[in-house]
């Protein structure tokens, strides 16, 4: 199937009611009066989650969550280990449907489309919706068919080269690998490792990119490159990132989701907005203790 390209471009103020927090509440013009809410467009939605659940087996690990994912911006999941944030993320390119013991409720819709639809092929949706993983992972082939590999399964009918060029400039690679593509993507360093690993998301053409601690294994310098590289990438690109280190949500993304257990240690979303703002002035008080270092 092919997923249609219309964007969500409803404004954000049409949130529907429910439990969770949404961004109608928290970004936006709203703190501008409503004379700059007239002249400034709407922005479009890559993703709307609504009402997702997940379960394994008999376990809720992810309760009723719905937030909006914005074109050209980058979104943070944080939260306390455990709270469901990597689960939810692979709930947003149907990741979890590997896990035999997964099963997800809700919908999220992406180009106009639920991605959990009967008639949606969850492969299609991978390759819209890339994923960079935790540890860089690499194939055991050369950087060259490291990212060139997607492509080409994909029946890519264009120049293959200028392909694998453009994908790692993007990924800030280019210049350290190019008089080596031949060689082994492990031969790399683990902070290059990731970076070939994100050229390879961006060689599909995703429209969006799922992030699970992209930086969890590097070091602080390697850590610092990826961020900057993932600034780069939010003029062409929408990033969602899962990330356990505060600092770098408040450094690197746009808007901000904070999840939180339940007692029966069911993620749910505590608070939605603006990065600034949740850092600097959050709504809710479980927020400001998570913040400021109480728990978690
Ligand atoms: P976080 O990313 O916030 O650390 P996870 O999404 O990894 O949280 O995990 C949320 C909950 O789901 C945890 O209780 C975890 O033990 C459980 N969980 C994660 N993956 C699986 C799995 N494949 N099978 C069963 N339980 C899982």
């Amino acid at each position: 199937m092919e997923l249609d390209s219309n964007e969500i471009s409803e404004p954000l103020a049409t949130t529907p009611a429910d439990h969770s927090p949404g961004l109608a509440d928290s970004v936006g013009p709203a703190s501008e009066g409503a004379a700059s809410d007239a002249e400034k467009p709407a922005p479009i939605i890559t993703m709307e989650i609504k009402d997702i659940s997940v379960y394994y087996g008999g376990f809720r690990a992810v309760k009723d969550v719905s937030l909006r994912i914005q074109e050209h911006a980058i979104t943070a999941l944080i939260g306390p280990s455990g709270c469901g944030k990597s689960t939810l993320l692979r709930s947003f390119n149907r990741m979890n449907d590997l896990i035999s013991t997964a099963r997800v409720e809700g919908q999220v819709i992406f180009n106009g489309q639920d991605i959990y639809a009967d008639n949606v092929d969850p492969v299609e949706v991978r390759r819209q919706i890339g994923m960079v993983f935790q540890k860089p992972n690499p194939f055991p082939k050369s950087i060259y068919a490291n990212v060139s590999w997607g492509a080409k399964i994909n029946g890519y009918k264009g120049n293959m080269d200028d392909l694998v060029e453009q994908s790692l400039t993007q990924a800030a690679l280019w210049k350290e690998v190019k008089d080596k593509l031949n060689e082994s993507g492990y031969s790399l360093s683990g902070g290059q490792q990731q970076r070939l690993c994100i050229a390879r998301a961006l060689a599909i053409k995703p429209d969006l990119i799922l992030m699970d601690e992209p930086t969890s294994a590097l070091d602080p310098v390697a850590t610092l490159r990826i961020e900057d590289l993932i600034q780069d990438l939010k003029s062409q690109y929408t990033i969602c990132i899962v990330t356990h280190n505060m600092q770098q949500a408040a450094r690197a993304s746009d808007f901000t989701a904070f999840l939180n257990m339940d007692h029966d240690r069911a993620g749910q979303l505590i608070e939605f907005g603006e990065t600034a703002n949740l850092f600097t002035k959050p709504e809710n008080e479980v927020t400001e203790q998570y913040i400021t270092g109480r728990f978690g």
